[in-house]
């Protein structure tokens, strides 16, 4: 390859780079860097109640149409933004605003990819099998709030749900799948209410787990009293609620593991959620259960992650 082409090609990446990182909102976070959190102590217990999210979107009296899928464009069938390699850049650097690394993936459908403040997901990334689960769980469950999860994990939901009832709980359901769009509007709006927690409480756009259609966030008619707060739906107090108990100690035996255990905070970089949980299959759950390891932790740990999910 001559010099010449090899100019010119980094060229274009850097043109394209450029425009993905804005469109981005430039997140900052990437390139490599641990999902650590940033040295920002935890906060006090009682603090944050919100997730990593927010409140779902729409509300029970008057459900508004859950936001569209990130594009109304069809995702490319070809690879949209090849993740650049790093190994042309030591003395041409294309440009300081270029994508980060993982930040701009775009994964298969398989329930293992890893979602966290470094790895990310692209604008262009929705999951192929979602479904309108508000179809299957009834409106005491769901309040009436529009919710899409992945089919994938939509029967070992119902199953486990129902359980909680013939038991004598009351779980609810408050978020599911979120769009890369409903996600960044989550986020501009945490960062207007919250600007110093917003990066340990909820996520950049592309930087949550709910995007991958796997995540469920549960609620508890207990919350409210318990925290003192009426209509509260999210906050950290929710493990003492009877749902989030039974949660913490069975959601493994129906495939589902809680993604930012509090003893993990510094690992995930995610404040304590102890109501979100993300489908990975019952026999990984119960290994994470059992072994007390976060998917991250775990997933982390198998080697060198990548940008591959
Ligand atoms: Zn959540």
């Amino acid at each position: 390859m001559s010099f010449r082409f090899l100019l010119l090609v980094l060229g274009i990446w850097a043109l394209a780079g450029c425009q993905l990182s804005m469109a981005n909102g430039q997140s900052p976070m990437g390139n490599g860097q641990s999902p650590m959190a940033t040295g920002q102590p935890a906060m006090a217990n009682g603090q944050s109640p919100m997730g990593n999210g927010q409140s779902p979107m729409g509300s029970p009296q008057s459900p508004t149409p859950f936001p569209p899928p990130p594009s109304s464009t069809p995702p490319p069938t070809t690879a949209p933004t090849p993740t650049p390699t790093p190994t042309l850049t030591p003395t041409l650097t294309p440009t300081p605003t270029a994508v980060p690394a993982c930040a701009q993936r775009v994964p298969d459908d398989n329930l293992l990819t890893l979602v966290t403040h470094t790895y990310g997901l692209s604008r262009d990334y929705a999951p192929a099998d979602l479904v309108n689960i508000n179809d299957f769980l009834p409106y005491r469950v769901t309040q009436g709030y529009p919710l899409q999860l992945r089919q994938v994990a939509l029967a070992p939901l119902v199953e486990m749900i129902n359980d909680m009832e013939a038991a004598g709980l009351h779980p609810l359901v408050l978020s599911g799948y979120r769009s890369y769009s409903a996600q960044a509007i989550a986020w501009t709006k945490w960062n207007e209410s919250h600007p110093d927690s917003a990066a340990i409480v909820s996520a950049r756009p592309g930087h949550s787990e709910h995007q991958l259609g796997t995540a469920v966030d549960f609620g508890s008619p207990e919350l409210p009293e318990i925290v003192g707060e009426e209509g509260i739906e999210f906050h950290t107090y929710f493990y003492r609620t009877s749902e989030g108990k039974w949660l913490r100690e069975n959601a493994h035996r129906y495939g589902f593991t809680l993604s930012y255990p509090r003893e993990a905070f510094e690992i995930t970089g995610f404040y304590y959620e102890p109501w979100h949980f993300r489908y990975v299959g019952i026999e990984l759950a119960t290994e994470l259960y059992e072994s007390g390891l976060s998917f991250i932790e775990w997933k982390l740990a198998q080697g060198e992650v990548p940008c591959i999910p």
